[in-house]
């Protein structure tokens, strides 16, 4: 009885010594903190995030971010309810989380199917257009994509989810490294270049696909020249301020077939920045 006593007395002390531990270490009342990995920093991001149970630090689940479920019914509702069928896609628009690519007062609109402002004029394009256009685009793993207008960052990280060689070209410097550091802390593999994205990225190409994310009045006759053979182009094309129209460019011999898919409104591509 003694013995048992005695024990449980070194154990009250243990625990004792062990919560001191613990407060000095000045987490007592989060000992989970955040942790430094970036795939785990999607999980531990969200403080809206609806209750699903957070992944553990020793096993990151890189797309459990706990808006999961809210993605799904977008996905379902605004691009698959909507008519985009690439399963890949949808997958891509499950995966990526795009609430972090959107700045924070915006963070609680993300899961609804609008275009949100993103800073310095600029939209991150609607989600059922973002399904669209890649859908558009198909690209198969291993392919090379150019994208002209990172912004946010969200549709590289798609597209980042589709192949593994993907380069995107901003103009407005701050979002450049803004999308940059979105990209490289969430762990996407994708290029980020700051330049006027009218005369492409000639160095890495010829593009198996090029996606243009604001709208010139024309097709640019450089991003056209660097176009690999089979290579498919989706663009909106038409005069800024009001609807233009999303063609599909595929090059077959040498001449190109251009497709109009719809109509679409989008920011318009700008030349006199660098
Ligand atoms: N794809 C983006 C949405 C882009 S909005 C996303 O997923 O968030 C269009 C972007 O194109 C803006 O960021 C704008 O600054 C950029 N842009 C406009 N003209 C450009 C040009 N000539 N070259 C490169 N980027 C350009």
């Amino acid at each position: 009885m003694s013995i048992q006593k005695d024990a449980l007395s070194r154990l009250v002390s243990l625990f004792a010594a062990l919560s001191l531990i613990l407060a000095a270490c000045g987490d007592a009342e989060n000992p989970r903190a955040e942790p430094t990995n970036a795939r785990s920093r999607i999980t531990a991001a969200p403080q809206e995030a609806s209750p699903a149970p957070a992944a553990s630090p020793e096993e990151p689940a890189p797309t459990d971010d706990g808006m999961r479920p809210t993605r799904e019914v977008l996905v379902e509702r605004d691009v698959k309810g909507l008519g985009v069928k690439d399963e890949r896609v949808l997958e891509a628009m499950r995966d990526v989380p795009r609430h972090l690519f959107v700045p924070e007062e915006q963070r609680s609109r993300a899961y609804e199917n609008r275009p949100l402002p993103i800073g310095f004029g600029q939209t991150i394009s609607q989600p059922y257009i973002v399904g669209l256009m890649s859908e558009l685009l198909d690209v198969q793993p291993g392919e090379k994509v150019l994208e002209i207008g990172t912004g946010s960052g969200y549709q590289a990280a798609i597209l980042a989810e589709l192949t593994d060689k993907v380069w995107s070209i901003e103009i407005i410097p701050e979002l450049a490294s803004r999308s940059r550091s979105t990209l490289r802390r969430l762990g996407y593999d994708v290029t980020v270049r700051q330049a006027d994205g009218y005369l492409g990225w000639p160095e890495n190409g010829p593009y198996d696909g090029i996606i243009v994310t604001a709208a010139p009045d024309h097709i640019p006759q450089p991003l056209v020249q660097q176009l690999a053979e089979g290579g498919t182009m989706v663009l909106p094309v038409g005069a800024p301020g009001s609807y233009q129209t999303l063609w599909r460019v595929t090059k077959r011999n040498g001449q190109t077939v251009s497709e109009n898919i719809t109509d679409v409104a989008f920011v318009p591509l700008v030349r006199n920045r660098r």
